[in-house]
């Protein structure tokens, strides 16, 4: 089943960002709909998540290139394959985006992962870089970025910021998530055109406190189990 190529088209801004929207299968909607479920405990909202965050890393390495790779199989006979023709490292923004880091090493067992804090501040109530730590030749290769939940999209424009700084190229870096807003879409498609963004869902909007909707609620507590329980 092919990924749906969404052109997302921004108000008065220029060219528009291709989003890949995972396809809106059945058996996808049964794992949004485990997950996204308020009952669902740490342990089956994570069972599902990551059978997501599969899915959306499966769709960031068919983007990937690969280059022609021949080994020989145990009854000697030559067998013409692949294997990936570049450099890849993945950076996570702390702490949601680690999440996404188990199942990557379940792809890729020696893949570089960094990290990069941003939290709001507390005087600017701006998105502010407090710490980073990238792997080295960054650079040279492709970038998964893992922001699971593409609100206002703050965040990952600072994130951005950071390996753009380090000069990755915006066209090898992958941003994927969970869940993304019109809103946080439409602000990476005017200041960062170029990077490549993978959702698992397109949602219907924000609320004042920018969370999504429908939403999941809080993704880094459900998925770390740090949520306050509610009030009886
Ligand atoms: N972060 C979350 O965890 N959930 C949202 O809906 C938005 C941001």
């Amino acid at each position: 089943m092919s990924a749906q190529i969404l052109p997302v088209t921004p108000l008065h801004c220029g060219p528009a960002l291709p989003v890949i929207e995972l396809a809106q299968t059945d058996r996808l909607r049964a794992l949004h709909a485990q997950m996204r479920d308020k009952r669902a405990c740490q342990s089956t909202f994570t069972f599902y998540a990551d059978q997501v965050i599969r899915l959306l890393l499966e769709q960031a390495y068919a983007l990937l290139p690969f280059s022609d790779y021949q080994v020989t199989t145990p009854l000697g006979v030559p067998y013409q394959g692949k294997r990936l023709a570049t450099g890849l490292c993945a950076v996570s923004v702390m702490r949601a985006g680690e999440s996404m880091e188990f199942e990557l090493q379940r792809i890729n067992r020696d893949i570089p992962i960094g990290k990069i804090l941003v939290q709001r501040h507390q005087q600017s109530k701006q998105p502010h870089l407090y710490y980073s730590k990238l792997p080295g030749n960054i650079a040279d290769g492709y970038v998964m970025l893992f922001e699971p939940m593409l609100a206002t999209g703050g965040s990952a424009l600072c994130a951005l910021d950071v390996l753009l700084e380090e000069g990755v190229r915006a066209d090898r870096i992958l941003l994927l998530n969970l869940l993304s807003s019109p809103a946080g879409l439409t602000r990476i498609a005017q200041q960062q055109p170029g990077v490549q963004i993978i959702t698992s869902s397109i949602e219907q909007g924000l609320t004042e406190h920018a969370y999504m909707l429908p939403g999941i609620g809080d993704f880094g507590d459900r998925y770390f189990g740090t949520w306050q329980a509610e009030a009886v």
